[in-house]
């Protein structure tokens, strides 16, 4: 059977909070009998923003991660629920707002911290995926069809479609580790949970300072070169996706006329290397 899923670029998210305030207009105030009851106007975030600040001036970027409920195929939510949480053969993960009631256990079940709690009707409460509006017809939550930039999309496919799809695309899942399956993916990943090292390498001739363009940059970890790259014509260089646990890397770099220069990082969070003088 076909299941919804959702796939988030976290490149192309602009932390517009579009998808925020599509959720807030399909779901405060507005009671869909079955799926949800009215969500609050303040402290709920069933679409919830994180934003990530990377490196140090000039190498700086920053990076928008939207967590939605994840709609786990191993959710710890239902076993909390006693009941009160069920798993459509969709793959929805819907809270029921009759039955849980009372249930506050629910909001630290979640490993995602997707569930909120509704203090004036005493209720757990998470995104339902729009399905009251899918159950309709539709072909997307709220949230997609409101992100103007592309970062959100759906795939309503097959269990062995959507694995095909996450290996074509190299999607990942959040927090892995924890085992509860998500079917929500992420792109570009890296650029909220993994490290830089970033640098510029430049060099006097005729005495003046000057960057040094097409120079080449090797990355190497115990021993063994895992990444090359050339600076551009600001001299700049650099590396991403770099576990920060520490590890150190040497950066070597070279240029026809030049003596090659090789330095020692040690990467626990991106690093900026400033200027390399050949
Ligand atoms: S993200 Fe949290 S609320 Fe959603 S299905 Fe998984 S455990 Fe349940
Ligand atoms: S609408 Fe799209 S771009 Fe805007 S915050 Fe949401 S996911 Fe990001």
């Amino acid at each position: 059977m076909k299941k919804w899923h959702m796939i988030i670029d976290v490149e192309k998210c602009e932390d517009c909070n579009n998808c925020f305030l599509a959720c807030k207009d399909e779901f405060v105030g507005n009671e869909w009998t079955g799926y949800s009851a009215p969500q609050p106007l303040h402290d709920h975030r069933w679409i919830n923003i994180h934003r990530k600040e990377r490196g140090a001036f000039p190498y700086v970027d920053v990076a928008y991660l939207p967590i939605p409920c994840m709609h786990c195929k191993e959710a710890p939510c239902i076993e909390a629920g006693k009941g009160a949480v069920i798993r459509r053969p969709d793959g929805i993960v819907i809270i029921d707002p009759e039955k849980a009631k009372g249930n506050a256990e629910l909001i630290a079940s979640c490993p995602y911290n997707a569930i909120f709690w509704n203090e004036e009707l005493a209720l757990p409460q998470k995104c339902t995926f729009c399905a009251h509006l899918l159950d309709k017809g539709w072909e997307m939550p709220r949230c997609v069809h409101s992100c103007p930039t592309g970062a959100l999309r759906v795939e309503h496919v097959e269990d062995a479609k959507m694995e095909r799809i996450a290996a074509e695309e190299s999607l990942e899942i959040l927090y892995g580790e924890l085992g509860s399956r998500p079917n929500v993916y992420y792109k570009n990943l890296f650029r909220f949970e993994k490290c830089f090292i970033a640098g510029s390498v430049d060099a006097i001739k005729n005495d003046v300072v000057d960057c040094v363009e097409g120079a080449r940059v090797l990355l190497s970890k115990d021993g063994a070169t895992i990444a090359e790259t050339t600076t551009d014509n600001y001299g700049d260089f650099r590396f991403d996706g770099l576990t920060g646990d520490g590890s150190s890397y040497a950066v070597v770099v070279e240029s026809d006329g030049y003596e090659a220069k090789t330095l020692t990082v040690v990467v626990s969070d991106s690093v900026n290397m400033g200027n390399i003088r050949l």
